[in-house]
């Protein structure tokens, strides 16, 4: 079995897939891992290594000693630790807002149902028809009472860019106490930004999204941030996630971000130049697709929508042809539902069903690229008759 398909993966926006040099340095390590926690020296190797990946991670959001980086099982739970670990840290006294909106992952905006029963009220400011939210909105709702925001920086199924640093302004200015949290999983390894650039107080990422194995990511915090752990235990990560280090993902997680930072620039570049291949074959050959006009956007992610083409029909006629595509969000993926994200931005339940999502590997060769994208016409020209 092999652990990364070999089909073209036009779906990187769910799982970018291992980053081939990380391969080879990977398996020189599978026979010589140790417990983290071990004072023996297989143990503090793997210390080291750990250390080492904390480092590199760091160095790609341009953190330094006024950061900490804490490595969790991934960003739905850096998602959880930031939102409960503010929210839920100590009982209410008064009803407690929190600011999100309303194309936030799951992992954010599902924490909503456990906030309730604390006291705490969410608002959820939703996108113009472009996907993008409005900084002034978080001005205007924002309260006395809100303790936490929550915007994400870029969005998984548009790519949609969000204005995450004049919002983090917006409500300081309203609420001096605000904090404000950031979902860079998607942003990180296809756009610059560095943590203080986002003027944050929290910020989620996931090694998986960025070349890097499943099962590890991070919240990063400002170093003297308080905050409380949601599990309990060990004294790991400086006691805010107990339990044993997931050491294999955590070095994927920092060779995948050295990778990255050595070549940013050049990567943004072929994932720019994919996109804009793969959007001329679509609007030359397929004129009625509706392409979800998102200003700024990641330069690996197009969302389309085909008139009378149900997306998951397409979604399994490319894959049995060895392509993968998404409709909507991956992890709802399976589920009837039409994607929150698009009938947030004013699409019908029917015109939602009818949107995939492209998202691009800045490795994908041309030719290949240029290969699914006909494949991708033929199919969709099938299903029309
Ligand atoms: N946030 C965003 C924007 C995502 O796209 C995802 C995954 O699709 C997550 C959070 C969850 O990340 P993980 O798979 O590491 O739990």
């Amino acid at each position: 079995m092999l652990l990364h398909s070999e089909g073209i993966n036009l779906d990187a926006n769910a799982s970018y897939g291992l980053l081939p040099e990380l391969e080879s340095e990977l398996r020189a390590l599978f026979r010589s891992y140790s417990n983290p926690s071990s004072i023996h020296s297989g143990g503090q190797r793997s210390r080291a290594l750990i250390e080492e990946a904390r480092e590199r991670v760091g160095l790609l959001l341009g953190c330094g000693n006024t950061e900490r980086i804490v490595f969790t099982s991934g960003a739905t739970e850096a998602n959880a630790m930031a939102v409960r670990g503010i929210l839920l840290a100590e009982p209410h006294q008064q009803e407690a807002q929190f600011l999100t909106t309303a194309i936030e992952h799951p992992s954010v905006l599902e924490q909503r149902c456990l906030l309730e029963r604390f006291n705490v009220r969410t608002m959820v400011i939703a996108p113009d028809d472009n996907g993008i939210v409005r900084a002034d909105e978080f001005g205007n709702s924002c309260t006395p009472h809100t303790k936490l925001v929550s915007v994400m920086l870029a969005n998984n199924e548009t790519g949609g860019i969000q204005p995450v640093r004049e919002i983090a302004q917006i409500v300081r200015a309203c609420q001096r106490k605000v904090l404000v949290h950031c979902d860079a999983v998607q942003a990180l390894g296809k756009i610059p930004f560095t943590f203080a650039e986002l003027g944050v107080d929290m910020l989620s990422i996931s090694a998986h999204k960025i070349g890097g194995l499943t099962g590890v990511g991070a919240l990063v915090l400002r170093r003297h941030m308080e905050i409380s752990p949601l599990l309990r235990g060990g004294p790991q990560e400086s006691k805010l996630r107990a339990g044993t280090e997931n050491v294999f993902g955590i070095i994927s997680f920092g060779l995948a971000a050295k990778y990255i930072q050595e070549d940013l620039a050049k990567r943004c570049a072929a994932m720019r130049e994919r996109k804009t291949m793969l959007e001329t074959v679509l609007r030359t050959e397929l004129s009625q697709s509706v392409f979800l006009h998102v200003k700024d956007s990641l330069p690996n992610t197009l969302s389309v929508r085909i008139p009378g083409v149900k997306a998951d029909d397409l979604v399994v006629a490319l894959d049995l042809r060895g392509i993968q595509i998404s409709s909507g969000a991956a992890c709802s993926s399976g589920k009837p539902d039409p994607s929150h994200v698009l009938l947030a931005m004013g699409l019908s339940r029917e015109e939602a069903r009818e949107t995939i999502r492209l998202s691009l590997r800045a490795e994908t060769p041309l030719p290949d690229l240029e290969r699914a994208a006909r494949t991708l016409v033929q199919c969709v020209r099938g299903m029309e008759k």
